[in-house]
């Protein structure tokens, strides 16, 4: 968990459409802009009235220290809403939340950052954490179609659509799998994603038969994002086996794919 926690009222300034369902919403936010870490969220109230009641996480997509870009997917009332407010409008923002990514002190070269639809929101900010730190970075982004590939902000970012219509055709895995005799004469590799639970499940699966470390940016439905409501409880494999549970808001969103039940 990061401190401090603020709850602090953000107007919008900037807000820009990237595909039909996608905005980028930039937020004026020191308090949380300046200690935002990559895997961070926030908890946005998208609006004053009482629907929708609870507020909705969304990753910090970048920030330069004193504002926050959230990239948004419009799925439902609160998104949608968040999407179309007027620049100058004013929401509610609870934040930095959650752990971050690369907490494990292991030791790597080579980021590999892999990324289905909105799950490409964190990467910017990790990417540009991880190269002011000198590794290298190389983006894999996935998507059903081109039109799902979200990856404007992103550099070496190697595409695959299920449909072929950009990139390799097939999952992002198949495509992390045909790029790793390459990627692995560029020293030692880490992998770090975000996307649905399938394609996050097949990607610990196989990080584990190739013996690659890897960090997974999960998402479930949540409420309060604090660790009261218990509504983000997600099952996670212990050590000896067994399963167990933890609270996504406030031990994840992050964790290391080994801990994923697959
Ligand atoms: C840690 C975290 C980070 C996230 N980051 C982003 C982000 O950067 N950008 C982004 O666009 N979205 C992100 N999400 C997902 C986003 O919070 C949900 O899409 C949003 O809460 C849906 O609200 P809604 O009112 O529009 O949808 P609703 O009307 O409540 O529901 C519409 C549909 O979305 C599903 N849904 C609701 N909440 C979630 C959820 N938390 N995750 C997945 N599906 C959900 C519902 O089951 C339903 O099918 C993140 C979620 C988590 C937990």
């Amino acid at each position: 968990m990061n401190n401090p926690i603020v709850d602090t009222r953000a107007p919008i300034v900037r807000s820009r459409r990237i595909t039909g369902d996608v905005c980028i919403i930039t937020l004026d936010c020191p308090e949380i802009a300046s200690n935002a870490k990559p895997g961070n969220f926030v908890n946005v109230k998208v609006n004053d009235t009482s629907q929708p009641l609870l507020r909705r996480p969304f990753s910090i997509h970048d920030t330069d220290g004193r504002h926050l870009d959230i990239m948004v997917k419009a799925v439902g009332c609160g998104t949608s809403i968040f999407c179309n407010a007027a620049e100058g409008t004013e929401v509610m923002v609870l934040g930095p939340l959650g752990n971050c990514f690369d907490r494990s002190g292991t030791v790597f070269d080579t980021a590999v950052l892999v990324s289905g639809g909105i799950g490409t929101a964190p990467m910017r900010f990790l990417e540009k954490q991880l190269s002011s730190q000198g590794k290298r970075v190389v983006n894999l982004a996935g998507g059903r179609t081109k039109e799902d590939l979200l990856s404007i902000n992103l550099s070496d970012c190697r595409h695959a659509t299920d449909d072929g219509s950009e990139g390799f055709r097939g999952t992002v895995v198949e495509l992390l799998s045909r790029e790793l005799p390459a990627l692995k004469t560029e020293g030692a590799l880490k992998v770090f994603a975000c996307g649905p639970t399938p394609m996050l499940k097949a990607l610990a699966l196989f990080c584990r038969e190739n013996c690659l470390p890897c960090e997974l940016s999960l998402e479930s439905v949540m409420g309060c994002g604090i660790g009261i409501c218990y509504g983000c409880s997600v099952e996670v494999l212990n050590p000896d086996g067994s399963t167990g549970t933890v609270l996504l808001c406030r031990e994840g969103p992050v964790i290391d794919a080994a801990l994923l039940a697959v």
